[in-house]
């Protein structure tokens, strides 16, 4: 079933404590979108950039099936840019630079091929921009997911308010959730914000996993423990793209299969952060995700019999 992705196509410079970047392709759509890829077949991406972006990279996309026809390119203006610095732990960071640039006065413009799309996928950006997307379809998707982050927590709360309200299912890491909700139980908190709008919680806590809500039950899935964790930047939009792209492509939305959707995210997820980066998220071959997969379920599988 067709997805349509949005959020930022930008630039990113990390620093982590294994090295240093200058500026690489991020961007959140554009994590969300290669790892939906692997699921889902008819992925269209609504974003923007400047005529800074590297066409190649565009390429890359549309390579991974990824159509392009939502994506403003404007012409002498600069990308989006972000930099980040991950402590010692690499479970937190400290941004350093935000520049919205091209993204400062994104109107954005939803191309008529995507317009009935079946699953929304909602990443970072404006939530002004995300109640815009919405506006323009013709039909309500069977199913929209939002990520955001702490930054437009601090800057455009209202309006965040307002998207959260109209979603399906909402995606935050630890901290944010803490910060929507005033609770430091993340149970607390998952109760609060669900009565917010969503029906459907995901908290992520880094290389401790990640917890899926509803208001009857909640579920469970571990990070992988990897030897190799380079850069954590856009684990979270690869967990969202991962989930989106498996629960699109099975048509089912019921809980189960969320449960399954979240697995297959943090599958995604820990291919991202073992190089800098989109790197490792590139041109994977489906025996490597049916592996990495089957890590997961090998992971958390025990018998357990209970007299
Ligand atoms: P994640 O590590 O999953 O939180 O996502 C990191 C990606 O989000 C980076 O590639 C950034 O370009 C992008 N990003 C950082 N800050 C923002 C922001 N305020 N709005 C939208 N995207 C952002």
């Amino acid at each position: 079933m067709s997805l349509l992705v949005v959020g930022t196509v930008a630039f990113d410079a990390i620093e982590t404590p294994f090295g240093k970047t200058d500026k690489i392709i991020g961007g959140a759509a554009t994590y969300i979108s290669l790892a939906a890829s692997y699921f889902s077949k008819d992925i269209h991406l609504v974003s923007v950039v400047g005529s800074d972006f590297p066409k190649e990279s565009l390429e890359m996309l549309k390579n991974h099936g990824v159509s392009l026809d939502g994506l403003q390119i404007k012409e002498g203006e600069k990308s989006f840019f972000w930099s980040g610095r991950y402590h010692n732990d690499m479970n937190s960071r400290d941004t350093l630079i935000t520049e919205l640039n091209v993204l400062a006065d994104f109107d954005p413009i939803v191309p008529e091929s995507a317009k009935d799309c079946d699953f929304l996928m909602l990443g970072n950006l404006m939530p002004v921009v995300q109640q815009k997307v919405i506006a323009q379809l013709k039909k309500r998707p069977k199913l929209i997911v939002l990520d955001t982050m702490n930054f437009w927590m601090d800057i455009a709360m209202d309006e965040l308010m307002k998207t959260i309200a109209i979603v399906d299912v909402l995606t935050v890491n630890d901290a944010e959730a803490r910060q929507l909700s005033g609770e430091y139980s993340l149970v607390k908190a998952a109760q609060k914000i669900l009565l917010m709008g969503p029906k459907v919680l995901i908290i992520k806590k880094g290389e401790h996993g990640a917890l899926l809500f509803n208001k009857e039950q909640v579920f469970f899935a571990p990070a992988l423990p990897l030897e190799d964790v380079f850069d954590p930047t856009g684990a979270g939009d690869s967990f969202a793209g991962g989930f989106i792209g498996y629960l699109a492509e099975t048509k089912d939305i019921s809980f189960d299969n969320m449960k399954r959707a979240i697995i297959f995210g943090s599958a995604m997820a820990s291919f991202t952060v073992e190089k800098f980066g989109v790197e490792r998220l590139v041109g994977l071959t489906q025996a490597q995700v049916d592996a990495r997969v089957q890590e997961f379920i090998d992971l958390v599988q025990f018998d357990i019999s209970l007299v």
